[in-house]
């Protein structure tokens, strides 16, 4: 779950000496915005459902990041605005079982006329528009091919 423009960004640093935390974050950068799921120019693909099994929750600092938000976006959003709760989830995809789990929720809201289902935060560009200020379920979350990835180095 990572934003390219942040890439451009640490790319001027790659000069300067690395530690083991920033050669982490630069592999975790470069892959999830150029070879995300190893595959080449793929970019976020858990900030989108497209055909898996694959919820976007359960975001545990709804509260905190709506009030960010919020901040940021002179108090334009409600909760539900943001975030789907089980009892709309679960009704949404029936077939899928990640939805049909209460301790999924709340997940974010999905762009519902796009084919991928991407998060309504996901732009066109496949960047995320609240990086800076996005929840802690996005800034933590590390796919089985990242893990393995990172797990090398
Ligand atoms: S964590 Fe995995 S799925 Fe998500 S963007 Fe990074 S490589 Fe892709
Ligand atoms: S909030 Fe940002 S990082 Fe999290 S799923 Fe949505 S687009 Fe991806």
């Amino acid at each position: 779950m990572y934003n390219k423009a942040v890439t451009v960004e640490k790319g001027l640093r790659m000069s300067e000496p690395l530690d083991a935390k920033a050669i982490r974050d630069e592999v975790i950068h470069y892959t999830c915005v150029s070879n995300c799921f190893g595959k080449r120019d793929n970019a976020a693909g858990c900030c989108k459902m497209a055909d898996r099994d694959f919820i976007i929750g359960p975001i545990d600092d709804a509260q905190e990041f709506l009030k960010r938000l919020n901040t940021r976006d002179k108090a334009k959003y409600k909760f539900d605005d943001i975030f789907i709760e089980y009892k709309e989830g679960s009704k949404l995809f029936p077939d899928k079982v990640s939805w049909q789990d209460p301790n999924h929720y709340p997940a974010l809201r999905l762009q519902m006329n796009d084919p991928e289902f991407a998060c309504n935060f996901l732009s066109e560009k496949q960047e995320c528009t609240v990086y800076g200020i996005r929840p802690k379920t996005c800034r933590n979350y590390l796919c089985e091919h990242l893990k393995k990835l990172v797990d090398l180095l």
